[in-house]
């Protein structure tokens, strides 16, 4: 998958910083040194790192640390919004006309994955926005191209017209008039591609866009070729002028450039991305999502952020002396959960969290329901035993669930989530965050 070898080297240079208590220039200016290495390695281009490298210096620099950071996760923390920003901010979505069908003009190079990814994308919308999606075969001078689209939209279960080799421009014409007929509300046309830009296919394309308004012109590229993806999207952008970018073949890119540059080389958001040969190995683009994946660590710094927002100061300061005193107790620990519903819910949270503990929380979802039953369960325990949760053997839980009209299991199932959010807790009442999380210097 990509960014494997950036997601490496940003963390060597964020494990350089931790341990100290305050960044020096000269600490920042060798941080700051090593990203630049990291990012241009990935092969994003020189100006987009170079600017990208100014705009983090100039705000670590400046940078008040927020209490519960230490400096190096703040860099941490300014590196995240900056790689967020860099890929456009939030996810860009495709344009819908206001009068169906809605045109989706797909261009790109030969092989950039065009044809796949077009009907990948028909198919994603048939099923995620229920839209009845038209597949057109403009590209007219490879027969192998429409049989090619056939094939994979009869896969689908969408329909693919065409015409054979006749005239791309009438064929998009005629093909937005059976959509109109047929109710079909998107069209896709798949255009035709060739190896380099040039004028004659350039020209095509205008002549197709004017004929038929697409609301959206998607240009496919191809992630693996770097820095020529990125060229190709400024040449099609100046040329023809596109929407969006749809960037394929990330599972097969190892380094990730294409995906950190586009945006700022074209200013056209990267608005999905093709995760794989498969017709539904298809993601819309997050630039969230895609940093948190480069800096591997799942999304903590917005469950710092969230936690910064909502957890009551007076009370993780009470809470952090009876943790010191080993006193983390059920009591607590049901506290701490309606702490964590004011915060948007447990399931959410866990979501953001990386590795086993994201991951064993997350199919506790926090609704009422169950907020219900884990306040009968803690109610029907004795004091001496929501103090000390470990007195409670078989026959206690046995008491305990024909109390709370519940189950053993359900019991069993509490005391594994108060385990997980005691070590949870126990790190953020020391005003940082948990410890051990891939990429985080602690
Ligand atoms: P076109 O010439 O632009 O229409 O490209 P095609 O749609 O024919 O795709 C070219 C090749 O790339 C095909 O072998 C596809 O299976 C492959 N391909 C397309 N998208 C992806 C992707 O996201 N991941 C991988 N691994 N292969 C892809």
């Amino acid at each position: 998958m990509a960014f494997e070898g950036l997601t490496e080297k940003l963390s060597a240079a964020f494990k350089r910083l931790r341990g100290k208590g305050r960044l020096t220039e000269a600490d920042i200016r060798e941080a700051m040194r090593e990203i630049r290495m990291a990012l241009l390695e990935a092969d994003v281009s020189y100006k987009v790192v170079k600017d990208f490298v100014a705009r983090v210096s100039e705000r670590a620099v400046g940078a008040d640390v927020l209490e519960s950071l230490t400096p190096a996760q703040m860099v941490v923390k300014i590196v995240n919004e900056e790689l967020v920003s860099l890929m456009g901010g939030a996810n860009a979505k495709l344009a819908v006309s206001s009068r169906p069908p809605t045109v989706i003009m797909l261009v790109g190079l030969q092989g950039a994955g065009k044809t796949t990814n077009g009907a990948k994308l028909a198919g994603y919308l048939k099923k995620q926005n229920s839209r009845r999606p038209l597949l057109v075969a403009c590209d007219v001078y490879r027969p192998a191209a429409i049989k090619q689209l056939e094939v994979v939209g009869g896969q689908l279960g969408i329909p693919v017209f065409q015409m054979g080799q006749g005239d791309p421009v009438e064929i998009a014409k005629a093909a937005v008039s059976h959509a109109v007929q047929h109710g079909n509300d998107l069209v896709l046309l798949d255009t035709a591609g060739r190896l380099h830009v040039d004028e004659e296919l350039m020209a095509e394309l205008k002549n197709i866009k004017s004929a038929v308004r697409p609301a959206e012109i998607l240009l496919v590229v191809d992630a693996m070729t770097g820095q020529d993806a990125v060229n190709a999207a400024k040449a099609f952008d100046d040329a023809l002028g596109i929407d969006g970018v749809m960037l394929t073949k990330l599972d097969g890119d190892a380094r990730g450039g294409a995906a950190l540059s586009v945006k700022a080389t074209t200013g056209k958001p990267i608005k999905f991305v093709g995760t794989g040969e498969k017709l539904d190995s298809i993601e819309p683009f997050h630039p969230e999502r895609m940093a948190s994946r480069i800096l591997g660590m799942g999304d903590m710094l917005t469950l710092i952020e969230k936690a910064e927002q909502s957890f009551d100061k007076k009370k993780a300061a009470e809470l952090q002396s009876r943790l010191r005193a080993n006193k983390f107790t059920l009591t607590d620990f049901y506290d701490q959960m309606v702490q964590l519903r004011n915060m948007g819910g447990l399931s959410e949270i866990a979501a953001s969290l990386p590795g086993a503990a994201g991951k064993a929380l997350q199919g506790a979802k926090m609704d009422e329901k169950i907020f219900t039953r884990m306040e009968a369960i803690i109610l029907s325990m004795t004091p001496g035993e929501r103090e000390n949760p470990s007195v409670l053997n078989n026959s206690r839980k046995r008491r305990i669930a024909a109390g709370s009209g519940t189950g053993v299991v359900d019991i069993n199932r509490l005391l594994k989530q108060y385990e997980l959010l005691q070590s949870m807790a126990k790190q953020m009442a020391g005003g940082k965050m948990p410890r051990g999380m891939p990429g985080m210097p602690g």
